[in-house]
């Protein structure tokens, strides 16, 4: 599980071929977006805690989850870098092609707050619509139990201040330009048919970190 990652922080490779998305998320994206810019984050992390080994031990999620207690040195570059790391991994790790509906205690969830799965991805529609800038739209558990749909600047990780993330749609410029251009409606439309609800019922199921 990517939370569970420690110091020195590895390119793991994609669960599927770079192809495997199409037409919905194409493969040159997934190049450039996995390879190039996920590799950017985990280099940089590397290099932020490189000389900080009281950090080594932590994982992924411990390091987001508090990030007061980090010398103010390193804060906002594991904050980004961190962030950068586990929310693309998280990205990545929950698409998959032909995926099966939402099933289980997670759609009971879903539909007890929100009515149904299509209302649920209506309200994370505008999340990731109106996210000024770069950031990601999140489904997160809260501590209380109960879902909440946030959108998030830059690298920010929910587990810095609202939840256990369940799923993230990217809405960088740099996960759809190449395809969608500026539209980033229609990239998150395309993003919702290549969700894997499996894994994300999965983190529902058991939250960690
Ligand atoms: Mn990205």
């Amino acid at each position: 599980m990517v939370q569970n990652q420690k110091y020195p922080f590895k390119l793991a490779p994609l669960p599927y071929a770079y192809e495997a998305l199409e037409p919905h998320i194409d493969a040159e994206t997934m190049h450039y977006h996995h390879d190039k810019h996920l590799q950017t984050y985990i280099d940089n992390l590397n290099k932020t805690l490189a000389d900080h080994p009281t950090y080594h031990q932590m994982t992924l999620a411990q390091l987001l989850t508090d990030l007061d207690r980090l010398p103010a040195d390193i804060r906002t570059a594991v904050r980004n870098n961190a962030g950068g790391v586990y929310n693309h991994e998280l990205y990545f790790d929950l698409l998959c092609p032909n995926c099966p509906q939402p099933q289980g205690k997670f759609l009971e969830a879903v539909n007890t707050q929100f009515g149904d799965v299509k209302q649920m991805l209506a309200q994370l529609r505008a999340a990731a619509l109106g996210q000024f800038g770069s950031g990601f739209a999140w489904l997160i558990l809260q501590p209380n139990g109960k879902l909440l749909i946030q959108g998030l600047p830059n690298q920010d990780n929910p587990m810095s201040c609202c939840g256990y993330p369940l799923l993230t749609a990217d809405v960088w410029e740099h996960a759809y330009y190449l395809k969608y251009k500026n539209l980033r409606a229609d990239y998150f439309d395309n993003w919702a048919q290549v969700i894997n609800w499996t894994e994300v019922a999965a983190r529902f199921e058991s939250p960690q970190g």
